[in-house]
């Protein structure tokens, strides 16, 4: 964790808003350098092309895949982040790979468990990173620079409590066409198209609100403002219509047989399970 007695405050950290800093700056990968080994069968040879709005204009090995934006203290601080979501990634990715969208087996009821909270913070993260780094791009492909509050930087470094209309949610309406849920039928989800995110940008300024990462086929919204009237408006462009907020896990169904993923919260607010039947 982050030295809590150092008042140090490296300029180039966005984590920097209240000291903490190390003088070394790291590379934080704009994804979990373990989920691209995870989706590249860790071949060591492998390279990747970022699209264009990262500024990488070849194709670079996974590891080199990062932007200057946070230091080594707080950079360190956010590895639990990192391993929610590559729990959260490997294990509905073997289940794709086993079952080919119907072409091989199910199997038995499975599941796995994974840190909501860290979870949660996993999703900020990846936002906040390509915020910091400018790299987000308008619906005209121009890149927008978005501020980055404290409450954000205190809410990723677990320094605050999650007000309950904010934070994590999941689809709970499969009519919301901006949200996905299907880890399983389409091949592109456990080997090319298995993240993307798109922040949420409130105007004048600029200010980062939220966004939707998508991870091995599944959307999740991340608000940083009371979201409670946003979930009622089925306005077509608005990503959080229905959002079942902080769910306490998510289950696929079978014939039967589920697979699913417990949320653990240590936030007081309610968690109500979500559950997807699947039909062959
Ligand atoms: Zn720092």
């Amino acid at each position: 964790m982050p030295d809590t007695d150092s008042s140090y405050v490296h300029p180039k950290c966005y984590a920097n808003t209240r000291g903490g800093c190390s003088t070394t700056i790291s590379g934080e990968h704009y994804i979990s350098h373990a989920l691209i080994r995870l989706y590249t069968f860790d071949d060591p040879g492998v390279r990747i092309q970022p699209t264009p709005n990262y500024r990488i204009p070849v194709g670079i090995q996974p590891r080199r895949f990062v932007a200057n934006v946070l230091c080594t203290a707080h950079n360190n601080g956010l590895s639990d982040a990192d391993g929610a979501a590559l729990a959260f990634a490997t294990f509905l990715r073997s289940i794709a790979l086993r079952y080919m969208n119907g072409a091989g087996t199910w199997g038995e009821p499975d599941e796995v468990e994974v840190s909501g909270d860290d979870f949660q913070r996993w999703v900020l993260k990846l936002l906040i990173t390509h915020a910091a780094a400018d790299v987000f791009t308008e619906r005209n492909g121009e890149r927008v620079t978005t501020l980055v509050s404290d409450e954000a930087i205190d809410l990723l470094l677990d320094r605050a409590g999650w007000p309950s209309t904010w934070g994590l949610g999941v689809t709970g309406d499969l009519s919301n066409a901006h949200l996905s849920f299907d880890p399983f039928t389409r091949i592109e989800t456990v080997t090319s198209d298995w993240w993307s995110a798109a922040p949420l940008i409130k105007h004048d300024p600029k200010l980062l609100f939220g966004g939707v990462v998508d991870l091995a086929g599944v959307s999740f919204t991340l608000c940083l403002f009371n979201q409670s009237e946003a979930l009622l408006h089925d306005d077509e462009i608005n990503p959080l219509h229905r959002v079942t907020q902080r769910p306490s896990s998510l289950s696929w169904v079978l014939n039967g047989v589920p697979k699913t993923v417990r949320f653990r919260w240590s936030d007081p607010w309610e968690h109500v399970p979500v559950t997807f039947t699947m039909q062959r």
